[in-house]
């Protein structure tokens, strides 16, 4: 066992802990929340020995690196670390994430990786993006990014404008919208981000009476390395943690 690996999985099992911690203290199940592993940070042998501990929902924040991430760790098989025998690889599917923005010229090339668009932040980018999922023969998973802190260097729409345009969002081909994300304020302290995903899932709870039947805004994908137990005790389904995985690695 290297020490990168013993790191990692060390990493990830405590972040499982408290994530099951957090679940079990707000009368939830641990299953019902899903770690999104932030690989921007890290370099690509780095975000194997992360699926080899067992990750396998992993979160870009740049479309571009999402690709050139996906096609490297799709490119070569993974081996157990305690394996010599290459028959024994893992099965390295992987659910990639895209968290960040994502320009309409990159919806091409990111569309065919991608699992869940965390970042729907616009009507344009929605309708494309189903456009592109339709020629591809597919239904493209999304969440509405709000941008509920009103953090003017953040993307998302404003919460007050959802209710007007869930029905339109919903009745849009190729995209299946299954829920919201979003990011606590750049300033706000823990009471703050409480408030602030609380305002979240009831804004969640508010569009799910006014949409349009097909729609289930399950998903909610808040909290990050400094707040995601909040998240969690405020119904977090995805929590995206990226610096808490490498914690003591030392490239
Ligand atoms: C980078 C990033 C994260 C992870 O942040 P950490 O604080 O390192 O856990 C989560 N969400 C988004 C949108 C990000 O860009």
């Amino acid at each position: 066992m290297t020490s990168l690996h013993a790191t990692i999985a060390r990493n990830l099992a405590r972040i499982r802990e408290r994530i099951a911690d957090a679940a079990l203290r707000s009368g939830r199940r641990p299953v019902e929340i899903t770690l999104v592993g932030v690989t921007k940070y890290v370099t690509p042998d780095v975000i194997r020995e992360l699926i080899v501990a067992g990750c396998r929902d992993l979160g870009e924040a740049r479309p571009q690196q999402l690709w050139d991430r996906a096609e490297h760790i799709a490119a070569e098989p993974l081996v157990r670390p305690s394996s010599a025998n290459p028959t024994d690889a893992i099965d390295s599917a992987v659910r990639w994430h895209l968290i960040g923005h994502l320009q309409r010229n990159k919806i091409r090339r990111t569309l065919p990786c991608l699992h869940l668009l965390h970042s729907a932040d616009s009507q344009r980018l929605i309708e494309a993006c189903g456009a592109e999922a339709i020629a591809l023969g597919r239904t493209l998973p999304v969440l509405l990014e709000v941008n509920i802190s009103g953090d003017a260097a953040k993307h998302g729409f404003r919460p007050e404008e959802l209710p007007g345009l869930i029905e339109t969002l919903g009745a849009i081909r190729g995209v299946d919208i299954r829920g919201l994300m979003a990011m606590s304020g750049l300033a706000s302290d823990a009471e703050q981000t409480r408030r602030e995903f609380a305002a979240v899932r009831d804004l969640r709870d508010r569009l799910q009476a006014q949409s349009p039947p097909g729609i289930q805004l399950r998903e909610l994908s808040m909290g990050m390395s400094g707040d995601f137990e909040i998240a969690i005790e405020e119904g977090a389904t995805l929590v995206r943690v990226g610096s808490a995985l490498f914690e003591g690695l030392h490239p």
